[in-house]
């Protein structure tokens, strides 16, 4: 039998799940699907979200599900949304069976190619790490390396600095390997010569993580699903907000609490959109 919800939210990282609280204080029937993927669930801590500085990430999502109990018409799922087709409504193949809805937030978030480096996906979110802003305090007592090239690598390398005074950077080609020594990284280069770091930053390059945007024929760039200031895709109904919809400038750090405020933004736009006309006004029957 197929389910419905007036709102359908894919993915509950914060992105998703800020954007069902926003529904959910809204009234609006809301079904939020999550499969269990989040994009630092590597990582043992989570830094500059007020409020949550240094805990685990999972600390948040489970206590956003849980304040989400106080809404009955929001339902978290722990499906996988397998795939999606427009007909009058947004019809979903999801692990848990079919689903309609007459609204869609895409807030999948995305998965990183790392560099091809052995140890750097072993140690990806600890000690090799791509953004400063996260997790650069925690290592200012250096040195922090930087494995990267061209402008990514003067742009991470200049925040770094302001961190700490050495920053040793090195070309992706150069690596032959990154290993734990202790609480510290190891960079073993091809000609045998090793540098232990406190850290090692590279590019996340991320690429979406699920193809139900372009199952839809909504309009995604290289740099992610292209979204107005108020997450409205190019195709009515749907929206996307988090780490898979474009920012609106790319300095905008890909972080929690910008994926928290596109998901409020987005619900907002969804629960204004379907709000019932003012009284008296020629659109009220
Ligand atoms: C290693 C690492 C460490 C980080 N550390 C920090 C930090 O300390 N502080 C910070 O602010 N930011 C940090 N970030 C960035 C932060 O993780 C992201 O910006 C944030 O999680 C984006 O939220 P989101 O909701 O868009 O996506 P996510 O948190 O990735 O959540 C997306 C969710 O959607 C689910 N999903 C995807 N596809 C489907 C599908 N088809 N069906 C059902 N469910 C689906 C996934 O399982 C996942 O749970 C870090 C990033 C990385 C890579």
């Amino acid at each position: 039998m197929t389910e419905f919800a007036r709102v359908a939210v894919v993915g509950g990282g914060p992105a998703g799940l800020q954007a069902a609280l926003t529904l959910g204080r809204m009234h609006v029937d809301t079904v939020v699907f999550d499969d269990g993927r989040p994009r630092n669930g590597t990582s043992p801590r989570m830094h500059n979200v007020l409020g949550w500085d240094g805990t685990e990430p999972a600390r948040l999502r489970t206590a956003a599900r849980d304040e989400l109990r106080k809404y009955p018409w929001v339902r978290v799922v722990d499906h996988t949304v397998r795939a999606a087709r427009r007909s009058a409504d947004i019809e979903l193949d999801t692990s848990g069976g079919p689903w309609r809805a007459e609204n869609l937030l895409i807030a999948t978030g995305v998965e990183d190619a790392l560099l091809p480096i052995p140890g750097v996906s072993d140690l990806w979110g600890d000690l090799v790490l791509p953004c400063p802003y996260c997790h650069g305090h925690e290592h200012a007592k250096g040195p922090i390396a930087v494995i990267s090239s061209g402008a990514h690598a003067d742009h991470v390398g200049g925040l770094l600095r302001g961190l700490t005074d050495e920053v040793p950077h090195f070309e992706p080609e150069e690596v032959a390997s990154v290993t734990r020594a202790g609480d510290r990284a190891l960079i073993t280069r091809h000609d045998g010569r090793t540098t232990e770091v406190a850290a090692v930053f590279i590019p996340p390059n991320p690429t979406p993580r699920s193809r139900i945007a372009t199952d839809l024929g909504v309009r995604v760039e290289a740099d992610g699903i292209v979204v107005d200031a108020l997450g409205r895709t190019d195709q009515l109904g749907i929206w996307a907000a988090g780490d898979v919809a474009r920012r609106l400038d790319p300095h905008v750090p890909a972080a929690v609490v910008t994926a928290m405020a596109a998901g409020l933004t987005a619900a907002a736009d969804i629960a204004a959109a379907g709000a019932p006309p003012p009284r008296g006004s020629a659109r009220e029957g």
